[in-house]
């Protein structure tokens, strides 16, 4: 068969992983590099051109109808372009361009990489079936994208659903975004441990502060931890029920680091639901754990991409 895959990229501020995906979501060549973060932009852009170059010598790229790339963000869809918070050597990076004149003129989209795990989801995962859906990434940041009316909804510059940025607290602590009581500066990795370390709670013997050690901490009992944990869900319960007031999502898939501390979690999540998803047409929204895992940005990258470019690959993503 012909023209049935997608070349998919999932960059981020520590990896750039590539694969050759097809309808189904099968990964038929893959391919990785560290990303070099620090180092200038030509640098970074040598690696993504290094993924491209092996996947370029697998027998299967002859099948390939077009390149998904799911970023970190902010991206500019429209402008082609991408500016990761993580990867300054990268700023207005004319990405889509240079991509498309690595792989001989292949048609290229560009979403960020929530929207890109949104779409996995959909595909895949937890959001399979529903027709509005958010879902979200909590991890050292907190990212998300949108389904609505069964499609993807990435936004005229592939951002929408970046609920992260969402203010859930009027007059709380500063964003760096710029803005205050961003739902991230609440309920991400680091700010669940810095909370619980502010509020007295202590790492074990191993020295271990991250979020993971504070939900193995709330989940034996500590009750610091667990109100760290709760201060999170209330922030992302806020979000969620602000999401599906606005545009009545279903569903509210949870992936990401954060989302590994299981019920510490998602108990209070649910709770906090109660209190701020009011309306009738919210109550009854389900909260789900993410399916698709490490390779959600690969099959999201390929989802991505609309079946105007696509032809017959990935067609299935299309749902
Ligand atoms: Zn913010």
């Amino acid at each position: 068969m012909h023209n049935d895959l997608v070349a998919a990229l999932d960059i981020g501020g520590t990896k750039i992983a590539g694969a050759l995906v097809d309808g189904s979501g099968g990964i038929h060549a893959r391919a990785q590099r560290p990303t070099p973060a620090r180092e200038d932009g030509e640098t970074v852009m040598g690696a993504v051109a290094a993924v491209l170059g092996e996947l370029r010598r697998s027998p299967h790229w002859l099948r390939v109808a077009a390149v998904g790339i799911g970023s970190a963000g902010p991206v500019d869809a429209s402008a082609g372009a991408v500016s990761p918070v993580n990867i300054p050597g990268w700023r207005g990076f004319p990405l889509v361009d240079r991509v498309r004149r690595a792989t001989g003129g292949l048609p290229v989209e560009l979403v960020g990489d929530g929207v890109a795990m949104t779409a996995a989801e959909h595909w895949q995962g937890a959001a399979r079936g529903y027709d509005n859906a958010l879902c979200m990434v909590v991890s050292t940041g907190v990212g998300g994208g949108l389904v609505l009316g069964g499609r993807l909804h990435p936004g005229p510059t592939g951002n929408a659903g970046h609920i992260g940025h969402i203010s859930v607290d009027l007059d709380g602590d500063l964003c760096p975004c710029g803005s205050r009581g961003c739902v991230e500066r609440i309920a991400s990795g680091p700010n669940i441990a810095r909370r619980a370390l502010e509020e007295g709670w202590r790492p074990g013997e191993d020295g271990d502060a991250t979020a993971a050690a504070v939900a193995a901490a709330a989940a034996a009992g500590d009750p610091v931890a667990a109100a760290s944990f709760e201060r999170a869900a209330q922030a992302l319960a806020a979000a969620i029920a602000a999401t599906a007031t606005l545009v009545e999502i279903r569903i509210a898939v949870i992936g990401g680091g954060v989302a590994g501390a299981g019920e510490v979690l998602f108990a209070p999540l649910r709770r906090a639901l109660q209190d701020y998803a009011r309306l009738s047409f919210v109550q009854g929204l389900v909260v789900a754990p993410a399916l698709t895992g490490t390779d959600a940005g690969l099959l999201g990258a390929a989802a991505a991409v609309s079946p105007r470019l696509r032809g017959g690959a990935a067609a299935t993503a299309a749902g």
